[in-house]
C-alpha cells in the first residue's frame, strides 16, 4: 500500500466512526425524549384520590386510561378520585362482575374492570366506548390489549410500602403525551 492509499483508508474509517457516533447520539436523544418519565409518588389513599381528582380536569371526551397494578394497588381508588373530579357523586365500586359500569358526569365515565376476561377472548364491544363521548377507565387493561384504541394512557401503580404508591404514566400517542405534559406541569407547580 502506498502512503496515499493508507491515508485514504484510515481517513474513511475515521469518517465512518464519526458518522456512527453521531447516529448513536441522535438515537439516544430520541430515546431520551420518548422515554420521558412521568412519575408521582403518593403517601396515602387520600393523596391518590386527590391526585386523580386533579388529573381528571385534564381529560376530555374520548380519552382512554389504562390502569395497571396488582390487586390492592389503588386502581379503583384512583378511579373514584377521577369520578369525583368529573362531578360524579355516586359511589364507584369495582365492576368486577359487571365488567363495565357507566356513570353520568361532566362527561360520561365508563369504568371497566376486565380482570374476569383473563382467560377468554371475549369482545364486549369496547370499541364503541372508546369512540363514544365519554372517558373510559380500564382496570387490568393489558388483558384486552388487542382491543385497546390506537392511543391511550397507561398508568402503572406500584407498591412502595403499605400506604405509599408510585404512579407511572406511560402515554401512547401525541394526545396523551400532551396530557401528561399539561398535568405534570400543573401538578408540580403547586
Ligand atoms: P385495586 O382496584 O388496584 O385492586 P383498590 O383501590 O380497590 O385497588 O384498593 C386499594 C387498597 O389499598 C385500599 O384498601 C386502600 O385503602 C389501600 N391503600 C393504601 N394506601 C393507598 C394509596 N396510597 N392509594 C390507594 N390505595 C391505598
Ligand atoms: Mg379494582
Amino acid at each position: 500500500m502506498t502512503f496515499i492509499e493508507t491515508y485514504t483508508y484510515y481517513r474513511q474509517i475515521l469518517i465512518f466512526h464519526r458518522y456512527f457516533v453521531n447516529l448513536m447520539e441522535d438515537i439516544y436523544k430520541v430515546g431520551e425524549k420518548t422515554m420521558k418519565d412521568y412519575q408521582i409518588t403518593v403517601h396515602n389513599q387520600e393523596e391518590t384520590f386527590s391526585m386523580a381528582q386533579t388529573f381528571s380536569k385534564f381529560l376530555r371526551e374520548g380519552d382512554a386510561i389504562a390502569l395497571e397494578g396488582d390487586l390492592g394497588a389503588g386502581k379503583t381508588t384512583f378511579t373514584k378520585g377521577l369520578a369525583k373530579g368529573l362531578g360524579i357523586n355516586k359511589n364507584i365500586s369495582s365492576p368486577t362482575f359487571t365488567i363495565i359500569k357507566e356513570y353520568k358526569g361532566i362527561f360520561p365515565l365508563y369504568h371497566m374492570d376486565v380482570y374476569r376476561l383473563k382467560d377468554s377472548m371475549e369482545d364486549l364491544g369496547f370499541d364503541e366506548y372508546f369512540h363514544g363521548d365519554g372517558i373510559t377507565v380500564i382496570e387490568w387493561a393489558h388483558i384486552i390489549q388487542d382491543q385497546l384504541p390506537e392511543q391511550f394512557l397507561t398508568i402503572e401503580i406500584k407498591f412502595v410500602d403499605l400506604t405509599t404508591r408510585q404512579f407511572l404514566f406511560k402515554p401512547v400517542g401525541i394526545r396523551y403525551e400532551q396530557l401528561c405534559e399539561e398535568f405534570f406541569h400543573e401538578y408540580f407547580s403547586n
